[in-house]
């Protein structure tokens, strides 16, 4: 077995990518010094994979600029350029000291340096703040993240409180980081979080939401959720969730309602938008919650029609695009089913009522909901949800119409064939067929269509 790289005094260079040497070789050509630092440093040291190399060096942005001159300058005013070799990008930083952070988002000035040290005293944990020399491969780790790497440990580097006082993103990724790597933060960063949240409070929501959605990349993000509620956190980002927290639910379920969703989260094997879906399933449940005299036990009736209504204001203050708040919203609204042999009719009802492009989604958030609940008696057997899946499937492929747009006639028959006027009359004709349809497909047939068509314009008559 090879050991870790955090207990050897010099980093294993074989390990990274040539063009990242390479760019760091041109630098050296040029006068100037280099070194691999970051991430990459620090998940190289952990035997994980490293996907982006980072490079530092204390050539200024216009001199960068001269030594790769098709380098694209993405941020040349904090010093960064984009270096692409043979498809692979490569982020080039000119070293940067310490600045001061007046709105607790950006540095006011970036001031370069040429002391590695001080580029490394500006950032973040100590994991992170670790340089390798690309040419002897001799670490720089003047804050000793490697013990740290060792202790599972994320600790700020230097006085905690000032730097999250800097620059509130930096509580977040905190967050983020116990779950990626799985550490556990030092008691002093962690005990920094509290009296620091108004610096947090000032972060855009746009990069909140981008943190979450990386932390969805652990395998367990409950381990950020955890650090989030118990420092307050999550009180600033969604308070709404905290409402479940020691709720007590029912026989059916080992955990309390926030729990159970954390566990639903770490389940869910979907992409992060799934799994901030499978977070906020049952964010209903603590207004819904009723005793229920008749089974002594407690009830969430409609729970997930008022998780809906709870997490769209969520989603939207998180700025999810359109696509995924819609998406978000329905697996909330829709999550709670129980297939016990419905009817060919029923599925199509169920299909419809959820919508044909939320069916995948919801046998993994309704299979994750059952995990999520732990050791308890609502740990049932799948057959449910294997026997659901098998009837959709069939009825699927039976092609029957599930939607107005798969009825064999459309507005422009209705204006045609009946003399029907332009107007909400066409929409509420067109779903009334559709009702007829997902009672009987057979019906799915122009002239049976063009006949039930006058019988419901006479109803929609008179009713008028
Ligand atoms: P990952 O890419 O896996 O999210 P990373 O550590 O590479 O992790 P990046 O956001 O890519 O994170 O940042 C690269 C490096 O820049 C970090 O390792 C850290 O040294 C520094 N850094 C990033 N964001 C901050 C910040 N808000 N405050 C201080 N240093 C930071
Ligand atoms: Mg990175």
């Amino acid at each position: 077995m090879t050991s870790l790289g955090y207990h050897s005094s010099t980093f294993d260079l074989a390990h990274v990518a040539t063009d990242a040497l390479g760019i760091c070789e041109r630098l050296r050509g040029a006068g100037k010094r280099a070194w691999l630092v970051g991430g990459c440093v620090r998940d190289s040291l952990l035997g994980k994979p490293i996907s982006d190399w980072d490079v530092a060096t204390d050539a200024l942005p216009s001199e960068l600029m001269k030594v790769f001159p098709r380098a694209i300058p993405t941020g040349l005013q904090h010093g960064t350029v984009t270096v692409v070799v043979r498809g692979h990008h490569y982020e080039v930083t000119t070293l940067r000291g310490e600045t001061t952070y007046s709105d607790g988002r950006r540095p006011d000035a970036v001031h370069f340096v040429d002391d590695i040290i001080a580029d490394l005293a500006r950032r973040d944990f100590t994991v992170n703040a670790i340089a390798v020399n690309p040419e002897t491969g001799a670490l720089v780790d003047p804050f000793h993240g490697r013990q740290d790497l060792a202790a599972k440990t994320l600790r700020a580097v230097g006085n905690p409180i000032e730097r999250f006082s800097e620059d509130g993103l930096r509580v977040l990724r905190a967050a983020r980081f116990c779950a990626t790597l799985e550490f556990e933060l030092e008691p002093a960063t962690f005990a920094a979080i509290a009296p620091t949240l108004a610096t947090f409070r000032k972060v855009s929501a746009e990069r909140v939401r981008d943190e979450w959605i990386k932390t969805m990349k652990a395998k367990e993000p409950s381990r950020a959720f955890e650090v989030m509620r118990t420092s307050g956190i999550l009180g600033v980002t969604c308070p709404e969730l905290l409402e479940g927290v020691d709720m007590v639910q029912n026989k059916w379920h080992s955990f309390d309602v926030w729990r159970h969703g954390l566990a639903c989260m770490d389940a869910c094997a979907g992409d992060p938008v799934l799994r901030i879906a499978a977070l906020l399933h049952d964010v209903g449940k603590p207004r819904s919650r009723q005793f229920s005299a008749k089974t002594q036990d407690y009830t969430f009736y409609d729970h997930d029609r008022i998780g809906a209504e709870i997490a769209l204001p969520i989603v939207t203050r998180l700025r999810f695009s359109n696509d995924d708040r819609a998406r978000i919203v329905a697996l909330v609204r829709h999550h709670l089913f129980h297939y016990d042999g419905w009817s060919d009719q029923a599925v199509r009802r169920w299909i419809k009522r959820v919508g044909r492009n939320r069916v995948e989604d919801l046998y993994v958030l309704n299979e994750a909901d059952r995990v999520g609940k732990g050791p308890t008696l609502g740990e049932g057997d799948l057959s449910p949800l294997v026997a659901l899946k098998l009837h959709v499937d069939k009825v699927l492929a039976e092609g029957a119409a599930l939607s107005t747009r798969d009825l064999v006639i459309n507005g422009n028959d209705l204006m045609k064939e009946l003399g029907v006027k332009p107007g909400r009359t066409i929409g509420q004709t067109l779903e009334a067929l559709l009702e007829v349809v997902l009672a009987d497909p057979s019906q799915n047939e122009r002239a049976a269509l063009l006949a039930w068509s006058r019988e419901i314009l006479r109803e929609l008559q008179d009713q008028a």
